[in-house]
């Protein structure tokens, strides 16, 4: 597929994103910039945000990289807490992102997986999972690699979208074994998210959207699907798959 066609087709996922996650009423203002129109709630920044680490081994090292890159904006700081939940159930916890890996299988086609719960624009917990029947495998098993995808999904868990310059934050198969770190202007997004606007739009979020989106992978993004869906309770959650490469 050309880098034209891929392209638009991102670009096209990014819209329906949107178009689909962001609530049609007032409170939409951090949909201006390149974030999901989530965030966490606050008060002040810079905003603590806790990672629960129920991570093996060996993505520590990874984890803690891409906490001390992330650590770097003035608007929100990772915290590592203990983790509540184990790598192959993953269950979210009110007011952290639970950060996850287990082999979950080819089958999935998944590298890494955020899922963001919400209500109105506030997110209420978030899991990051990461998969190691892929990461085990010799392609995959890189250490930019999995330095990409730890710092891809803790971009989404912070409230940012995709990016197609030279970020951890641009899903294409040439970011996931090149670009490790986030970017310069994924702060400057960031800012944006967490800035004194968007406190204010948050007290007038309104509640998301309804009914389920299912955007086939085929159809769309080759490297990400974006879901969306409207829990019982009034929260919605929208998940974040980037998907391992075609075979090359
Ligand atoms: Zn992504």
């Amino acid at each position: 597929m050309g880098n034209q066609r891929r392209y638009w087709r991102l670009m096209l996922v990014g819209m329906l994103a949107l178009l689909l996650t962001t609530p049609l009423a007032t409170g939409t203002a951090a949909s201006d910039v390149n974030g999901t129109g989530k965030f966490w709630p606050f008060h002040r920044t810079p905003v603590t945000v806790s990672f629960g680490d129920n991570l093996s081994n060996q993505w520590e090292r990874y984890f803690r990289k891409a906490l001390a890159q992330w650590n770097q904006s003035d608007v929100v700081q990772g915290k590592s807490v203990r983790g509540s939940t184990n790598g192959a159930q993953c269950n979210a916890k009110n007011n952290t992102v639970q950060v996850c890996d287990s082999t979950y299988g080819t089958n999935t086609g998944w590298l890494g997986l955020t899922s963001l719960n919400y209500k109105g624009n506030l997110i209420t917990s978030a899991t990051v999972e990461i998969n190691d029947s892929f990461f085990n495998q010799q392609q995959y098993n890189d250490p930019v690699a999995r330095q990409h995808t730890i710092c891809h999904e803790m971009g989404h868990a912070f409230g940012l979208d995709h990016v197609t310059y030279k970020s951890c934050m641009n899903p294409s198969d040439t970011s996931v074994f090149n670009y490790d770190k986030p970017g310069n202007r994924d702060f400057k997004t960031l800012d944006q998210i967490y800035s004194k606007a968007n406190q204010q739009a948050a007290g007038a979020a309104v509640a998301g959207p309804s009914g389920v989106l299912e955007l086939p992978q085929a159809a769309l993004d080759p490297y990400e699907t974006v879901t969306s869906q409207r829990q019982p309770d009034g929260t919605t959650v929208v998940t974040y798959v980037e998907w391992a490469a075609a075979a090359p």
